[in-house]
């Protein structure tokens, strides 16, 4: 049983279902009906319309003979080996938890109630009419402050940073950016410290190019409706603050080992819980030692790893194997941080991985296109779909001729991202679930 339908959980049971074949019986229980596909989400407040993140699961996992239950897992009894659903239980002999992180803007007095988050699609289109009121003010030629803030125990911030850069490119694009002050405030002590220290240089030096004024170890202590205050004793004004909350797991398994945040521990070497070896947990779900020092970062391929592994493992399990250790592979970090421009930093590719420009976006493109396209064919089956992104450069397509992603009107090409929609795949409607 795979409980959770995204990066992790989908990737734990195509993988299974494609090494195991009928030898296993697969259930997988989410309580959406559609994969959100989020590293686009970023996208939307610059116009793209959120319904073309979403996939849905029923037909994808029919095809493959993997039973979709949609419901919300409550509970686990590693005893009785069940998984309480709404009013269900559902026996397991293995059992995958990849249910994800969730956010607890709570944490810091004030963020749930003056901050625009930047987890769901919901909050995406907030943020996108938070964006647009920045142009009417510059239209009567009023001066708006845009606050971004990174509290602690933000597993990810990496996204935040590809809004912030991508809003000065759409402000300069929509003439507005002269009325308009950015600044950035981060606990960090480096820019992106989730992707380690080398990418803050770069970001620094992005941010000075752009006039973006930016703040590192700054923790936020308190918000109000006009004002942010810091630990440092510092306080700054904003008319929209912007702000990436602390993370904790989406569903907290209190019969299971955890820590303070709810996030399962496993065991280094194999992905399982330490106390039950038959529950693996992936992705954001779990706390992912990658290193004895260094987590796996919140990022999708902790997701698609752990999935691989854990598929791997029970298939081998199934035919009395020994089974390999789990090792994250860390295929670099990337990121956009503007018109067909990125920074990255790929250590396998030595000094030639760290690049930043029009070079470095060519590198992003492509990471996703091999790596992310690569997951989404296992929903939308088709390779074509990538060769279309690689021969139109800009513009997605789908193989119908319609376009897979409509054009983001500003400031970004579509992003080498999956989805929705192909030959057999109807994009839900706008009824289909908002995260
Ligand atoms: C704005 C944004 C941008 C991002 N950009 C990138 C990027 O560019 N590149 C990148 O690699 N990563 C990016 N990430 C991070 C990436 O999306 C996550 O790391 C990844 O989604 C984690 O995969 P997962 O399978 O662990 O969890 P999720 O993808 O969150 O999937 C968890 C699933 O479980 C379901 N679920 C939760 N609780 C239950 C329950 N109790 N019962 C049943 N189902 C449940 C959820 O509805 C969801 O479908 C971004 C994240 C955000 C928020």
């Amino acid at each position: 049983m795979v409980l959770g339908g995204g990066f992790g959980g989908l990737e734990t049971a195509f993988t299974l279902r494609m090494l195991a074949g009928e030898r296993a019986g697969i259930t997988l229980v989410t309580d959406q009906k559609c994969f959100l596909f989020k590293p686009n989400s970023i996208y939307v407040p610059f116009g793209l319309d959120p319904d073309k993140l979403r996939v849905p699961l029923d037909r994808p996992t029919a095809r493959k003979g993997i039973e979709l239950i949609q419901a919300k897992a409550r509970e686990i009894d590693p005893e009785a080996r069940e998984v309480q659903l709404d009013g269900l239980a559902v026996p397991y002999d293995f059992l995958v938890v990849a249910t994800g992180a969730g956010m607890r803007p709570a944490e810091v007095p004030g963020l749930a109630e003056h901050a625009i988050s930047t987890w769901t699609p919901v909050d995406m289109l907030r943020l996108r009419a938070g964006f647009e009121s920045l142009i009417e003010a510059s239209l009567h030629n009023e001066r708006r402050r845009v606050l971004f803030v990174i509290p602690p125990n933000n597993k990810c911030a990496g996204p935040l940073y590809e809004i912030v850069l991508m809003l000065d490119t759409w402000l300069r694009r929509k003439g507005a950016r002269e009325g308009v002050e950015i600044v950035w405030s981060t606990f960090e002590n480096s820019y992106i410290q989730a992707f380690g220290p080398r990418l803050h240089e770069v970001a620094a030096a992005e941010f000075e190019r752009r006039g973006i004024e930016g703040h590192t170890d700054w923790t936020v202590e308190r918000v109000e409706a006009d004002a942010v205050s810091y630990a440092n004793g510092e306080q700054l004004g904003y008319d929209l603050l912007v702000g990436f909350p602390p993370y904790i797991a989406s569903t907290p398994f209190p019969g299971l080992r955890s820590d303070e945040r709810g996030f399962l521990i496993t065991d280094l070497a194999s992905r399982r819980l330490v106390d039950h070896p038959e529950i693996f947990a992936v992705g954001d779900a779990a706390v992912m030692p990658w290193k004895p020092d260094r987590p796996v970062p919140g990022v999708a391929q902790g997701g698609i790893q752990g999935g691989r592994h854990a598929a791997r493992t029970v298939r081998r399990r199934l035919s009395g194997e020994a089974t390999p250790p789990f090792r994250y592979s860390n295929k670099g970090d990337v990121a956009v941080i503007g018109r067909l421009a990125g920074v990255t930093d790929i250590p396998w590719l030595g000094p030639f991985g760290r690049q930043s420009g029009f070079f470095a976006w060519s590198l992003w493109l492509l990471i996703h296109i091999v790596y992310l396209i690569g997951f989404a064919n296992r929903l939308v089956v088709t390779v074509r779909w990538a060769w279309s992104f690689l021969t139109h450069g800009r513009g997605s397509r789908l193989i119908t001729g319609t376009p897979l992603l409509p054009p983001i009107q500003e400031p970004e090409p579509p992003a080498a991202a999956p989805p929705p929609a192909v030959d057999e795949l109807a994009v839900t409607d706008a009824s289909g679930e908002p995260q």
